[in-house]
């Protein structure tokens, strides 16, 4: 994107000068080169049209403060897909999605009870798209952060004296893996009905995520919590194993290991004990929904799925909301901080990604609220001034 090729084949070359070579790089990227991302956008359905107009408005003030270029192109998936083109996600889509630095989602999806959509056979569904999508983009490490701002304590179901501590948790979830993946069938024997699912991991498959878990700590508090069930299963033995040999090249980031029902409890119990945890597909669906529940606000919480390159899918955690859609109430924060995360993992513009998550702070700390978080005392604000609040603050 922004290193010139002679500048990328000599840093290979000399890989062990790398504190020279992260202060040239910063020199070559911050003052002499305009970064020019190209990002692919899918507003979606229902609130999702706009919640990304907002965070497109966020990135727009960043790539003015920092001097980049942005480059933005929509493409459609989901419902708006299915009524413009018979089908959830077409292969012109994917193509503009793969040739993006990055893409950047709304959310997709109805009415599930009401919508036409929902008459469609289950893989021409909007929510096809999105699995086809991931599928096609091999997104298979998912990151949740839970972080509970103090503004919105109050929001946080946890007693008083744990809320208190705060926290700031990044749920790794491996993605395309485990149980989710493997064979299944239900067949009858002997006239009993009998289900089979099965988990299975490669070490390769642990060994990709782990890497992206470690990554992913050194840019935080340097601290991973490796949650498996070691203590039955063979595939967790396993993924421990792996973790434990992809830790050596991580010497800087500390690492231990806890059974996935204690990490449950300990959730609750301790939350701020946890910097990145790291786990399979299945105990990161559940636990990750657990974390962004004890935040206590949906509108807040971001997600990113990355694959082995720079390559990520940015979108809030909630979903499309169709009953507040159009009405211009939709809090469209998940969203921008999705679009922070985008900065940080996929274009390594921490800086940047600090700005964006500084304005939120802001914008809560002077007491702007859309409906979903406000409380009492505090200014009741729309999507769309909500977003130019935080492009204000950048
Ligand atoms: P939802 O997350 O869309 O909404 C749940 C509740 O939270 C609703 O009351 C909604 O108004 C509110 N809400 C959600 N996001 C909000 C925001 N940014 N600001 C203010 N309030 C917000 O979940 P749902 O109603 O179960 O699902 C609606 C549709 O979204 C379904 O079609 C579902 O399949 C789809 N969905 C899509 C994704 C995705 O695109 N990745 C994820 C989850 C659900």
């Amino acid at each position: 994107m922004y290193v010139p090729v002679f500048w990328y084949l000599f840093k290979e070359r000399h890989r062990k000068m790398s504190f020279l070579s992260g202060r040239i790089d910063s020199f070559f990227k911050k003052e002499y080169f305009i970064m020019k991302l190209s990002i692919t956008c899918i507003p979606g359905d229902g609130i999702g049209p706009e919640i990304v107009a907002q965070a497109k408005n966020v990135l727009n003030a960043v790539a003015e403060k920092y001097g980049h270029d942005l480059c933005f192109t929509d493409i459609l998936m989901g419902g708006a897909s299915i009524d413009a083109c018979g089908e959830p996600l077409t292969e012109e889509a994917i193509a503009t999605a793969k040739a993006a630095d990055a893409v950047l989602m709304g959310s997709i999806g109805g009415n599930t009870s009401t919508s036409p959509w929902y008459q469609l056979p289950p893989d021409k569904r909007p929510e096809a798209g999105l699995l086809r999508l991931r599928k096609s983009l091999n997104l298979f490490a998912n990151l949740r952060p839970a972080l509970l701002y103090q503004e919105l304590r109050a929001a946080c179901p946890l007693k008083e004296e744990i809320s208190a501590a705060g926290f700031d948790i990044m749920i790794m979830r491996e993605l395309t893996g485990g149980l989710y993946f493997g064979e299944r069938r239900t067949v009858v024997e002997n006239g009993v009905r009998r289900a089979v699912d099965t988990l299975t991991y490669d070490e390769n498959e642990i060994r990709r995520i782990a890497v992206k878990g470690f990554e992913i700590a050194r840019k935080r508090k340097r601290k991973v919590t490796s949650v498996d069930k070691a203590n039955v299963l063979d595939s967790s033995r396993l993924w421990r194993k792996v973790v434990e040999e992809v830790a050596v090249d991580y010497p800087d980031v500390e690492l231990s290991h806890m059974l996935v029902d204690n990490c449950a409890m300990q959730l609750v119990k301790d939350p701020a004990q946890f910097d990145v945890i790291l786990t399979e597909n299945m105990f990161g669906d559940i636990l990750s929904d657990e974390a962004s529940m004890i935040t206590g606000s949906i509108g807040m919480l971001p997600s990113a799925s990355l694959n082995d390159t720079r390559f990520g899918l940015y979108e809030p955690s909630h979903g499309s909301a169709p009953d507040i859609a159009g009405r211009d109430i939709a809090n469209p924060i998940a969203t921008v901080l999705s679009a922070a995360m985008m900065l940080r993992y996929s274009f390594d513009l921490d800086q940047e990604a600090d700005a964006v998550e500084a304005a939120v702070q802001a914008v809560l700390k002077e007491g702007y609220r859309t409906a979903d978080i406000m409380s009492e005392g505090c200014t009741l604000v729309g999507c769309s001034r909500m977003g130019s609040l935080l492009a204000e603050r950048i």
